[in-house]
């Protein structure tokens, strides 16, 4: 049964993709996903939102989980939605749990490729880190006492992954109300608090991964015959700048900003908006 699951045997279906949205964002990012990537995906991805919305329950059935998160962006807003990914992912029987902003891209077949090489029995935790340096923290203890701690963590902006091993092992402190004390511990955001307790609970460690991209990074810096290898990728503002991909087409920039639409034509061009870009 193990074997089943690690290198060549894993499949699509396997894998728990996690999308984090908040109600602002249905329409602006959430739409984009649902024509494109999620697409290829519809039956391993779960979205997770702070309000109720017809026309995404619609779209995604009950892929969409309303959770009772409030749509701020707080820490605490964030991580509630982060331990409601987290315990949908516990309670599935799939063997990887990965998490994504709505502003990511995710290549469904590069992220097989990829978590084929590992296998999740072990204790695996991809992903891209968000400084070169591991993070120094303050970690609060029961005596009204700090410790200081450094760890790594994968920036929640560019997906990460997590094996079923390491997730097993890091429910104690990620599960139900747990997440949401333990990142009151360090009282830093989410993604931090998923490499605080993998580094410095369980024992695990970041693996970090170049696939993974967010829009904290100069994207046009990766070479555009590179692009369909990549497993996440991104947009958004960087340095006051629109930060996306370099692609020529299929569509014009006025047309498809974020260039999601350009590149999942270059992966699936038998995609039926590919032939004749939108609005023709
Ligand atoms: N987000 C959220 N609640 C908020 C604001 C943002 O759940 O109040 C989510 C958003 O949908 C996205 C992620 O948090 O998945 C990161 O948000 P954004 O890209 O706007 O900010 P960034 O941190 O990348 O600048
Ligand atoms: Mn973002």
């Amino acid at each position: 049964q193990d074997e089943y699951r690690t290198g060549g045997g894993l499949k699509l279906e396997d894998i728990f993709i996690a999308v984090k949205t908040t109600k602002r964002f249905h329409q602006s990012r959430m739409e984009l996903l649902l024509d494109t990537w999620i697409s290829r995906a519809r039956e391993q991805t779960y979205v997770f939102t702070d309000e109720e919305d017809e026309a995404l329950k619609r779209r995604m059935g009950d892929h969409v989980v309303f959770t009772s998160c409030s749509a701020e962006h707080s820490h605490l807003a964030l991580s509630c939605k982060m331990a409601a990914e987290f315990d949908a992912f516990l309670a599935s029987s799939q063997s990887w749990f990965c998490h994504l902003d709505d502003d990511n891209y995710l290549n469904p077949q590069a992220l097989l490729k990829l978590l084929s090489s590992y296998s999740a029995v072990w204790d695996v935790y991809l992903g891209k880190p968000s400084l070169n340096r591991p993070i120094r923290a303050s970690e609060t203890l029961p005596n009204n006492k700090t410790k200081s701690v450094h760890f790594w963590f994968a920036t929640g902006g560019a997906g990460f992954c997590i094996s079923r091993k390491l997730a097993n092992k890091m429910a104690p402190w990620a599960s139900g109300r747990n997440f949401l004390s333990t990142s009151e511990l360090i009282r830093l955001p989410d993604d931090c608090t998923m490499g605080y307790i993998i580094e410095c609970k369980v024992g695990g460690q970041l693996l970090s991964n170049s696939l993974f991209h967010s829009h904290l990074e100069n994207l046009q810096l990766i070479p555009s015959t590179q692009l369909t290898q990549q497993v996440t990728l991104s947009y958004g503002v960087f340095e006051n700048k629109l930060n996306v991909i370099e692609l020529s087409g299929p569509f014009s920039p006025q047309e498809d900003p974020s260039r999601f639409r350009s590149l999942h034509c270059r992966l699936y061009p038998d995609t039926s908006w590919c032939l004749q870009p939108v609005g023709w």
